[in-house]
Formats: C-alpha cells, structure tokens, sequence
C-alpha cells in the first residue's frame, strides 16, 4: 500500500512470536485508556501454533460478539492442536472484537463498532478500528487461507452453512468454493455480497487470499450439532490446505444461493412474530412466511410476510418480537 503520508504503525503489540515453532497462546494487547484502567490494554487472546515453514492460515470467531460456535471451535482447536502434525502456522482468534465476545453484544460496547463494518481500520481510529487495522496490515499479509466463523446473532437463526464468495478472479473464486466444499457443513453458499464495503470478508480478498465464511446457526447460543459442524469444518478446512496432516472428513453438502435482494424481507410492522416456515422448509414465492400481530390489541389483522422467490428458508429471525426494519426471513435457492 503507498500513500503520500504513511500510516502510522499499529498501537498492538502481540505477546506471542508469529515465526517462533511450537504452540504459544498469548495476546494481541491494544493500550485502551479508560476510567476503570488509566494505563490499561485490551487483551485478545491469540495463539500460534506453527511447525516449520509451510503455508499460514488464521482462523478468526467473534467477529461479531454474540456468535459462539467460532470462539467454541477455535477454542477447543488451540488447546488441542499438535505442532507435530502441523506443516506451517496456525493462527488463532477465537474471539476478534474481544470487548463486544466479553459483553455478549454484537458490537462494541467501547465504541459501538461492528467489526464487519470496519476494514480496513484506523491505527489511529477507535478500539475496533485498531483492532481491524491490525487485522489489516499485520496478520492478514502473513496467512495464505483465512477461516471466518459467523453465526446469526442474538437477532438471526441460519441454516448451518459455509460459504464462500462469487468474485471477479475465477480462480481465487474456485479456490474459496473447493475450501467451503472441504469444510462440509450441510449446507454450502455461494455468496453474491450486496453491501461489501467495510467488511473483513473484502479486505481478505482484495488481499488475494483464499475465504471461507460461516453461518452456522444463531439465537446468541450454539448447539451440540452446530458446533460439531464448526470444529470438523476448521480441521477440515485445515487438511484440505495440507496446514494438518489427515484426510479431509467429507460429508454430504447441497450448494445454495442467494441470487437477489428478493430474498430478503423486512418488517415494517412492529409486534409479535407468527414464523410459517422453519428453517430448511421449501417455500414459494408469494407464500405467508411470517405474521406480525400488532400487540396493543385484540381484533387487528396480522400483516403478511410473504416471500419474495421460491426456494427454502436459510435465515429467519430469531426473538418472538420484531421492530420496523428488522430482516424478518432469508430465502435460499438450492441447486
Ligand atoms: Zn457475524
């Protein structure tokens, strides 16, 4: 990157060395003063697994703070991870926007950022802007594959899926889709990004790396069977990179897609959520999906959520009520 003025180096100092072998957990500490810690740090926890000089991966959770198969997985990954059957570095952090993972929040409750809307970042910026920047210029330029594990959120429930990017270079494209094919969710999204500006996802890619992304469930909890689903997909996605020896453990996927913005509906109505469909069910365009009961009275029609393309349902909301503008249901197209 050139600029007339340079940007200054980055406030984090990681306590761990990135080419040093063997297993090391540690921190990427960021100075943070506050009230409560005049010469304070945030500390994210990192840690480096690495067995010579093969290819780097760095597998990330928490980029949003309320989704817990990542920080789950990643966690249980570091603590059991053997150099020795390591070939290259394993860099791990199982929780990226740690202030927003430690207030169970998707944001940050120090500077309400969203992680996924903060790349490239600022050394200079706020505490989740530093965080991305870090990200930016510091971890991304060493990993050749880069693992993103996301669930819905208190506010969303997804069918289980990894996904990967549609994207203007075919052959990084079928790098990420041979990747999301090894990782083996059930299901497998080819993904057409309608708002990318600000996301980690594009700032890894514009780098020329290869992505994989997750959804894999939601509710601000996790299941048994989603997190199953998150620790094979990251051994998985780890063998298929030849990072860990063994045999990739493939299961059986269907390939999805979200083809247009019809698939997406909001509520314009505020009140209490009848869901029609549950998630996985096949639906057609126009069917009733949802209704929204007004919740001041008896006797007032619900209005309809209906849906805008045929397909199944891949995403719905999760609480029992919603607001205007709360995306209400997502429709998947199966191949
Ligand atoms: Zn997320």
């Amino acid at each position: 990157m050139t600029s007339a003025n340079p940007l200054p180096p980055s406030p984090i100092t990681p306590t761990v060395d990135f080419d040093r072998d063997g297993v090391q957990h540690g921190f990427l500490r960021l100075p943070y003063s506050r009230d409560e810690s005049a010469w304070g740090s945030v500390m994210i926890p990192v840690a480096v697994i690495r067995n010579g000089n093969g290819p780097t991966a760095l597998l990330t959770g928490g980029n949003h703070g309320d989704e817990y198969e990542g920080p789950i997985a990643l966690s249980d990954l570091a603590r059991t991870l053997d150099p020795k059957d390591v070939n290259g570095t394993v860099i791990i952090v199982p929780a990226m926007n740690y202030p927003a993972f430690r207030a169970g929040t998707r944001t940050s409750p120090v500077d309400k950022g969203n992680m996924n809307r903060s790349f490239p970042g600022r050394p200079d910026g706020t505490v989740t802007q530093k965080i991305a920047d870090y990200f930016t210029r510091e971890l991304l330029p060493r990993a050749d594959v880069v693992l993103d594990f996301h669930s819905g959120g208190k506010t969303l429930d997804f069918l289980p899926f990894a996904a990967a990017h549609v994207l203007p270079d075919k052959a990084q494209e079928a790098r990420g889709f041979d990747a999301v094919r090894a990782f083996s969710a059930p299901w497998s999204m080819r993904m057409l990004e309608i708002d990318a500006v600000g996301m980690y996802d594009t700032t890894v890619e514009e780098l020329g790396k290869t992505f994989v992304t997750t959804e894999l469930g939601g509710g601000g909890t996790a299941r048994a069977e989603t997190i199953r689903i998150a620790k094979r997909g990251v051994r998985n996605f780890l063998r298929h990179t030849g990072i860990l020896s063994g045999d990739v453990d493939l299961h059986e996927t269907r390939w999805i897609d979200m083809p247009s913005a019809d698939c997406f509906s909001f509520a314009e109505d505020a009140g209490l959520i009848e869901t029609m469909a549950d998630l996985g069910d096949p639906v057609a365009a126009g069917q009733v999906i949802a209704r929204i009961y007004p919740m001041g009275r008896t006797g007032t029609a619900p209005a309809e959520i209906k849906a805008g393309h045929s397909g199944i349902l891949a995403a719905r909301h999760f609480p029992g009520l919603v607001n205007p503008g709360d995306c209400v249901s997502v429709i998947a197209v199966t191949e």
